[in-house]
């Protein structure tokens, strides 16, 4: 019985890593979704089959299945795309407090874990409960404050603490020092003090940092959600348990790695915090500029008389959800012969490739889509760099000033197009709050509006 358990295991585990191959490109990831749901059942069906549990606690699993079940599909089927990190951070969320709840079990009826008699729990599987708890706590409070960064329910902007770091490190100290009670005397006591000092330490962790990191921090919450999981795995002794969390782990790592690679940050830079989000008053002033405003009808002059353009789609264009009306839009200029690319920034959006899934839910053809690396250049050929609803990834300042927060964050160069039309509602900032001199410039054209109704309506004015 444990043998064919321990291959389904592992052929979910197969699934689990189909799914995150799939999940790497727009074309492969639906099938990548259904993998990755295969696996979970057969994990599931498989971990309720091994616990043969009694007839009350099979009635007990059944309800927490549908209660848990039921409020995911339906929070999954309502919420806004544009809401999605936030979801994804409330999920981290939970992962990290089942996680506290699991090892607390596991202490108080080590017996019915296979752990053996309380006090006599073996110095491994007190270890990796330590570690498991320590993780866990931290991921619960650390996804609670990004959730709320992320709704905008608290601000964006870092909460420097005087001597951070001082008392981070010493949290920490005291962590080891608890854990290593708990592995010594399987103290109750050492093991709620690892789980109070890592809530505290996972508050701590995530306020300091910055709007502009928050992708980053979304992918780190994810990567320590999977440790945390793997750790359970080996206390709970659960083959999958471990191979998802080191999957979720390994992966939210690397995709960190990613993004910071994106940023032009250091790991370590965007965990001590404080970047992005220091507010407009900290950029440069732009009280006494003057900006060029365009109308639809401008717009789709010199779309129409250009031989390239580039669409530059930013988080504007998920709220508005004018991918479709962009596709007809980039049909039409096609149809007149104009060449049309899409250039898209590593953090567009509020997510990890935002972008791309919006441009193939509008069945925008995948081998008109390139990475900021791919297509950086290509700006200074283009006669249009159409910026529908993205704002930090073409900021200059990340380029050229050195006194801003953003400096040194690669930036889709728009401004190096012969004109650029800039689409929003209004001169204000993106997502890490700094302000954006490229309005100002000479070759620059604000169409000032909702991205989806300008896009239409530039649409509109090439088809008359
Ligand atoms: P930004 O947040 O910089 O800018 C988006 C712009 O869209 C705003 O300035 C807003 O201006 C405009 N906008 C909003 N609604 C509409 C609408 N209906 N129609 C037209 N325009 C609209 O977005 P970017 O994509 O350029 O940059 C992403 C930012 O988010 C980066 O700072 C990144 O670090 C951060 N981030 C990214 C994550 C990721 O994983 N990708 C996760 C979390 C944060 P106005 O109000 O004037 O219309």
């Amino acid at each position: 019985m444990t043998n064919i358990a321990a291959f389904l295991y592992l052929v979910s585990g197969v699934l689990f890593i189909l799914a995150l191959r799939g999940l790497s490109h727009p074309a492969t990831s639906r099938k990548g979704n259904l993998y990755g749901m295969v696996g979970m059942g057969i994990a599931i069906l498989t971990t309720l089959v091994l616990a043969t549990p009694d007839f009350g606690g099979f009635v007990l699993i059944i309800l927490g299945l549908s209660i848990g079940g039921s409020v995911g599909a339906y929070v999954a089927r309502t919420i806004a795309m544009t809401s999605m990190p936030q979801l994804v951070a409330g999920f981290h969320s939970l992962v990290g407090l089942a996680a506290v709840l699991v090892a607390a079990s596991a202490l108080y009826t080590p017996a019915s874990f296979g752990l053996g008699e309380i006090g006599h729990i073996h110095t491994e599987a007190r270890v990796e409960m330590a570690l498991g708890v320590a993780i866990g706590a931290l991921t619960f409070t650390g996804s609670i404050i990004a959730f709320l960064k992320l709704d905008g329910r608290m601000s964006g902007k870092p909460i420097l603490l005087p001597y951070r770091h001082v008392i981070n490190a010493a949290l920490l100290a005291l962590i080891i020092l608890f854990i290593i009670g708990l592995a010594v005397a399987e103290s109750h006591f050492d093991f709620w003090a690892v789980v109070a000092l890592s809530l505290a330490l996972g508050v701590l962790l995530i306020v300091p940092i910055g709007g502009a990191d928050m992708p980053v921090v979304v992918s780190m919450l994810n990567s320590y959600s999977g440790w945390a999981a793997a750790g359970i795995g080996f206390t709970l002794g659960n083959l999958a348990l471990i191979i998802t969390g080191a999957l979720v782990g390994s992966s939210g790592a690397i995709l960190s790695y990613i993004m910071c690679k994106g940023m032009n940050r250091s790991f370590v830079s965007v965990i001590l915090g404080g970047f992005g989000g220091e507010t407009a008053a900290s950029g440069p002033d732009t009280s006494d500029r003057t900006v060029k405003l365009g109308s639809a009808e401008d717009a789709a002059y010199l779309m129409a008389n250009a031989s390239k353009v580039i669409i530059v789609p930013g988080y504007g264009m998920a709220v508005a959800q004018a991918q479709h009306a962009l596709r007809e839009l980039a049909d039409n200029l096609k149809k007149n012969g104009v060449e049309v690319k899409y250039a898209i920034h590593p953090v567009a959006g509020r997510m990890p490739g935002h972008m791309n899934v919006l441009l193939a839910e509008a069945n925008v053809p995948y081998d008109e889509v390139f990475e900021l690396e791919d297509i950086n250049s290509e700006f200074a050929q283009a006669d249009v760099a159409y910026v529908i609803g993205a704002n930090d990834v073409t900021n200059p300042a990340a380029r050229d000033d050195k006194t801003s927060p953003i400096y040194g964050m690669p930036i889709l160069d728009v401004d190096r197009a012969k004109t650029c039309l800039f689409v929003k509602r209004s001169l204000g900032s993106g997502y890490a709050g700094i302000d954006n001199t490229l309005f100002y410039k000479d070759g620059t054209m604000m169409l000032l509006g909702d991205a989806k109704k300008m896009t239409e309506d530039i649409n509109k004015a090439i088809s008359h």
